[in-house]
C-alpha cells in the first residue's frame, strides 16, 4: 500500500526547507549521503558501535579482548560494549584497550534461566546476579541496580532458538530491545527470531509511542567468533565519544541499525518548524511533513516506510545500491514513521528507530 502518492498527486507537499521534486520518490541526484548524520546539530555526531561482544572470558567464544579490539578497528567501529557472560574478570584488560579511536564500554550479558539481558555501562568489577528465573520474581531489583549506576538494560535476542535464550520476562522494566542479534549461531545474517523480535517491537510502537513509553531498538553482533564483530552494528547520535553520551543516545533511541559499516542511512522527517531524526519528536503544527531516507550500500535493495497504519510506502534501489526515498504525511495521518532497508532476498540491511510526529490537528 502506498498512501503517499495521493498526497504528492494533490501537490500538498510543499515544505520550503526541502522542496519536493515531483512524484518520483527516488531521487538519484540527491542520493549522496555526505554524512550519515543528516540533520545532526553542531556538536552531535553519529558513532558506530557493537553493543554485544564476547571474548574468551565467555563460554564458546574464541577471541581474546586484544584480538576483538583489533577486529573492531578493522570493522571501522568507534565503540564496543564488552558483554561477557556473568563475569567482570576481563574488565581491567578491556579498560586498558579503550583509546581515542575505540571507546570500550563495560557491560555484561546476564544469562538467567529464563532469558538473557544486557547491562550496558556498569562499574569496573560490577557483576549483575544472573542466578534466577522468571518464577523467582527478582528481575526488577537487578534491573533497578543497573539503572541506579547509570546503565542501560537491554532485552537480548528475545526469540533465540536455544535453551534458556528465549526471553520470558515482561519487557516493561527494560529500556531497549535487541531486535537484530548477529549470526553467531547461524550462517544467515538475518534470521526468523530477528523477524519475530522486530514484529513484537513494531507492534508495541503504535500504543506506546504517543505516551512516550516506547522502547528503542538496537542491533548487535553477539560476537563469539572471528569475523563477526560489527554485523550488525548500532549507529548512535551523541555529543561525544564517551560512555555517558553513547548510552544517552541509545536510551533515547537516537540510533539506527546497520548490517555492516558499508551500509549508510540518513533518515529524517521535516516540517516548517524544523527537522527530526530517529528517536526524536517533530513538531508539525498540523502541517505537512516530508519524510526522507537516503541509503547507500544496498544494491537492488528495498526501502519501506512504516507508521501506525502499517507499511505505507516501498521503493526499490538500483544496482548501485544508493538512492533517496521521499514521502509526505502529517500528524493526523501518522503518529510516527520509521524505515526499513532490506536486501533483495528479504534479509535486513538497516532499520531506524521512529520519528514521532507531534501536532495532530483536532477535527
Ligand atoms: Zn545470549
Ligand atoms: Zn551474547
Amino acid at each position: 500500500m502506498d498512501t503517499g502518492d495521493h498526497l504528492v498527486a494533490k501537490g500538498r507537499c510543499s515544505i520550503p526547507a526541502a522542496p519536493w521534486s515531483g512524484r518520483g520518490v527516488k531521487d538519484r541526484e540527491a542520493s549522496s549521503v555526505s554524512s550519515p548524520a543528516g540533520l545532526a546539530a553542531p556538536g552531535l555526531r553519529w558513532y558506530r558501535g557493537d553493543l554485544h561482544v564476547h571474548s574468551v572470558y565467555s563460554h564458546a567464544a574464541e577471541l581474546t579482548p586484544e584480538q576483538l579490539a583489533s577486529e573492531a578497528r578493522k570493522a571501522r567501529l568507534d565503540f564496543l560494549v564488552t558483554t561477557e557472560h556473568n563475569s567482570a574478570a576481563a574488565h581491567d584488560i578491556w579498560r586498558s584497550l579503550s583509546s581515542d579511536d575505540l571507546l570500550v564500554i563495560l557491560g555484561q550479558e546476564v544469562t538467567t534461566q529464563s532469558g538473557h539481558w544486557l547491562a550496558l555501562g556498569i562499574e569496573p568489577g560490577q557483576v549483575v546476579d544472573w542466578r534466577y528465573g522468571v518464577r523467582d520474581e527478582v528481575i526488577e531489583e537487578h534491573v533497578d541496580a543497573v539503572h541506579r549506576s547509570g546503565g542501560v538494560c537491554v532485552v537480548a535476542h528475545p526469540y533465540a532458538s536455544y535453551r534458556t535464550g528465549r526471553f520470558l520476562y515482561p519487557f516493561e522494566d527494560f529500556d531497549v530491545l535487541e531486535v537484530w542479534n548477529g549470526s553467531w549461531k547461524s550462517d544467515l545474517p538475518w534470521q526468523a527470531d530477528n523477524e519475530a523480535a522486530l514484529r513484537t517491537w513494531a507492534q508495541g510502537l503504535a500504543a506506546h509511542l504517543p505516551l512516550n513509553r516506547w522502547r528503542p531498538s538496537i542491533g548487535s553482533s553477539d560476537t563469539h567468533l572471528r569475523g563477526q564483530i560489527g554485523s550488525p552494528q548500532t549507529v548512535v547520535l551523541a555529543e561525544e565519544l564517551s560512555a555517558a553520551a553513547i548510552l544517552a543516545g541509545i536510551r533515547a533511541g537516537r540510533c539506527w541499525i546497520a548490517g555492516s559499516a558499508g551500509v549508510e542511512l540518513a533518515f529524517t522527517a521535516s516540517a516548517t518548524a524544523g527537522a527530526a531524526g530517529p528517536g526524536e519528536r517533530l513538531r508539525t503544527d498540523g502541517r505537512l511533513v516530508e519524510v526522507r531516507a537516503e541509503v547507500q550500500g544496498v544494491p537492488m535493495g528495498e526501502v519501506s516506510l512504516h507508521t501506525d497504519r502499517g507499511t505505507v510506502h516501498c521503493e526499490s534501489l538500483d544496482a548501485d545500491g544508493s538512492g533517496a526515498v521521499r514521502w509526505c504525511t502529517d500528524a493526523n495521518e501518522s503518529a510516527f514513521v520509521r524505515v526499513e532497508v532490506r536486501h533483495r532476498d528479504g534479509a535486513m540491511a538497516a532499520l531506524a528507530n521512529p520519528v514521532t510526529l507531534a501536532g495532530r490537528r483536532r477535527t
